[in-house]
């Protein structure tokens, strides 16, 4: 079969997983321990953390690492909210309505059991927020803003360099950078801190960091031994944040060949289904685009019929979000976009990943007569 949603996850690159495996194994120690074994693993940690701050364009000690992007999120957002109310009674956060559902909750944690309250930014028919709107919802008594560098449904990148402008520093900028990484800049965005996910760019599961500059105040949400210089405690994933900095290292040596390797795949893709398919719509933005997201709706067609007729073609794709996949709740983020509620449930989302290449003629094909199967009702 072809794998074609990346954005969902990708594979443990072989570079990736050889770096962990002496992590695993013989370099097994904890890094508290007071002793060679557990120095050893120290040694690895700190290595990774200088690694991952130069790729982020940040300080090693302005790097925590945490269990995924949904934990990086949850503490970006909780925890720099929560600490700027204890110190000057902050009780306000500006996000956007197409986040994911790990920023979208979190915010909502904050109204609901801190009493903040949450600008919520409408976006542009696809996907842009108006720099100059965020910069304009900042108050006296706001924490943070937080907005996603690329989004994971549509493919959108938001003009993350003419938001911190607005902002001016008013307020920390935090970006959920998960979608980003990989195929855009991640140094010099002007954002105070970041959130990336190993396994959308070959590193595993269950490892991510925040990079946040340490000049902002956070308070922890996971507490405990006080690992990570007291911000996120819990015995470190040695092996993990060894296999995360491989990986955006890796990501970063050929970030500029694969994206324009792949947006002209992907461009291709999208002219191939929109000629073909009278009913496909393009969602998000045409121009400012991941590489590898092409996006469409089908009206009138379920997309979860269409996701299933491309599987039995061996095509693997999604409806947009690995959480939405399955239930017929339309998208938050079509819905932001103005996408009526029927068009949205059929929703199809194709990620190519960083080493793809070759024809997508076969693609098109797939999609044309999935589509067609599915009208047809064959
Ligand atoms: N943010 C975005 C934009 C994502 O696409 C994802 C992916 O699931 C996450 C956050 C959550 O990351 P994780 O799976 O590491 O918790």
């Amino acid at each position: 079969f072809r794998y074609l949603d990346n954005a969902a996850t990708t594979p443990v690159r072989r570079e990736v997983l050889e770096a962990m495996t002496p992590y695993l194994t013989s370099h097994f120690g904890n890094p508290s321990s007071h002793h060679s074994v557990g120095e050893h693993a120290a040694r690895a940690l700190a290595d990774a953390r200088a690694r991952v701050a130069a790729v982020l364009g940040m300080r090693p000690s302005d790097v925590i690492f945490t269990s995924g992007a949904t934990e990086a999120n949850n503490l970006a957002i909780k925890g720099v909210s929560i600490a700027a109310q204890q110190r000057r009674g902050a009780r306000h956060i500006v996000t956007t309505a197409i986040e994911h559902e790990s920023v979208l909750a979190s915010v909502d944690y904050l109204v609901r059991i801190h009493g903040f309250e949450a600008s919520i930014l409408p976006v542009d028919r696809v996907g842009r927020v108006d720099p100059d709107a965020v910069a304009a919802a900042v108050r006296a008594d706001t924490a943070s803003a937080s907005i996603g560098y690329a989004n994971n449904e549509i493919g959108t990148i938001q003009d993350v360099a003419g938001i911190a402008a607005a902002l001016a520093g008013r307020v920390p900028l935090h970006l959920d950078a998960v979608q980003a990484a990989g195929w855009l800049p991640l140094s010099d965005t002007g954002a105070d801190a970041l959130s990336i996910a190993g396994h959308k760019i070959g590193a595993p599961k269950g490892i991510g960091a925040l990079g946040i500059r340490s000049r902002i105040p956070l308070e922890p949400v996971i507490h405990g031994g006080g690992q990570e210089r007291e911000r996120r405690s819990g015995t470190e994933n040695v092996a993990g944040a060894v296999g995360l900095a491989r990986a955006v290292e890796l990501a970063e040596a050929d970030r500029v060949d694969a994206a324009a390797r792949v947006s002209a795949m992907r461009d291709e893709l999208i002219a191939g289904v929109l000629d073909r398919v009278p009913t496909a719509r393009l969602t998000g933005d045409p121009t400012h685009r991941l590489p590898g997201t092409a996006s469409f709706t089908f009206a009138g067609v379920g997309g979860e019929t269409v996701l299933l007729e491309l599987e039995r073609r061996g095509i693997i794709t999604s409806s947009g979000s690995a959480c939405a996949a399955g239930s017929d709740e339309a998208s938050h983020v079509l819905l932001a976009l103005g996408v009526d509620a029927d068009e949205a449930r059929t929703a199809v989302r194709i990620t190519l990943g960083h080493s793809a290449e070759g024809s997508v003629e076969p693609i098109v094909e797939a999609v044309e007569a999935a589509v067609t199967a599915v009208v047809s009702g064959v």
